[in-house]
């Protein structure tokens, strides 16, 4: 099935996108963000792009003049978040900071970071769901990933959208994943076919981590049908799954939706 359609499909089938929606798509400005954008705007959604200028060096520079250029091109709006104007530090910083008092790897601080600012930025740009670019190879790692470290009960609900609960809390813009069943090197056929104009290269951080790591493993031994039985069949079980119990509340800080009294991010900034 051509990406296009399978889009289609799966916004269909999971209920994930309506016609009236203000649609925020993230953009990291890699060729699945942009494929998402570029496609949803076809199919005539009322798309916008946000994007988070992480400050890491000339790579992002690279992607946040490529991405401006493509949203203009496209007759996208773009909103830009500049980290070192929200936070105070680009992310190089955060990740030294954070590696060195916590032990945390640069990939998971950079998510968590993430995370917490496109849900702040989609919710005051008045989103009513935030798309990202997550496709079938990112998610069977994260099925697989989670199975060798032992923690299976993290992949609890996997769905193209995510959040659970987390939808019905007031302020917390729903995340869908049009790509969820869209093997990446579908999507870089298309990238090329369509000739965007985008940086391929890896982030400058993320070398030698568990992901890594798995994602080069499973390009030499998966076939995309073994992906997709891999999500597939997870989430037969996933939903049968005791994850994260805890309540939802709201973090005593920043005032976003958290499992625990201060959430993830604002403990990663008191120590910045
Ligand atoms: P990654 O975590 O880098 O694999 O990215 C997964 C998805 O998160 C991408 O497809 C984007 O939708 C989103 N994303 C990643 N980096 C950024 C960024 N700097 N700004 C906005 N969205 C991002
Ligand atoms: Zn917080």
């Amino acid at each position: 099935m051509d990406i296009e359609k399978l889009i289609i499909k799966t916004i269909r089938d999971y209920d994930l996108i309506k016609k009236s929606d203000k649609v925020i798509v993230a953009l990291s400005g890699g060729k699945d963000s942009v494929s998402v954008l570029y496609i949803l705007k076809k199919l005539g959604y009322n798309v916008e792009g946000l994007m988070i200028d992480l400050k890491i060096g000339k790579w992002s520079e690279v992607h946040l003049e490529n991405m401006m250029k493509f949203c203009k091109e496209n007759d996208v709006s773009l909103t830009v978040v500049d980290l070192k104007e929200e936070i105070g530090q680009g992310m190089g910083a955060i990740r030294d900071v954070l590696s060195e008092e916590k032990g945390m790897t640069g990939c998971s601080v950079c998510g968590i970071v993430k995370r917490w600012l496109l849900n702040r930025w989609a919710r005051k740009m008045g989103g009513d769901v935030l798309v990202t670019g997550h496709n079938l190879d990112d998610e069977s790692q994260n099925v697989l990933m989670n199975f060798l470290k032992g923690n299976v009960y993290l992949g609890a609900n996997l769905a193209p959208a995510t959040g659970g609960g987390v939808k019905s809390m007031d302020g917390f813009v729903q995340r869908v994943k049009p790509l969820f069943f869209v093997p990446e090197d579908e999507i870089k056929k298309y990238s090329e076919i369509k000739k965007f104009d985008i940086l391929h290269n890896a982030c400058p951080h993320a070398f030698d981590t568990y992901r890594v790591n798995t994602r080069k493993w499973m390009v030499d031994f998966m076939t995309n049908k073994e992906k997709l039985a891999v999500v597939e069949g997870f989430m037969k079980i996933s939903s049968k799954l005791k994850g994260d119990d805890r309540e939802l509340k709201r973090c005593e800080k920043c005032g976003e939706v958290s499992r625990g009294r201060i959430c993830k991010a604002c403990e990663i900034f008191s120590y910045l």
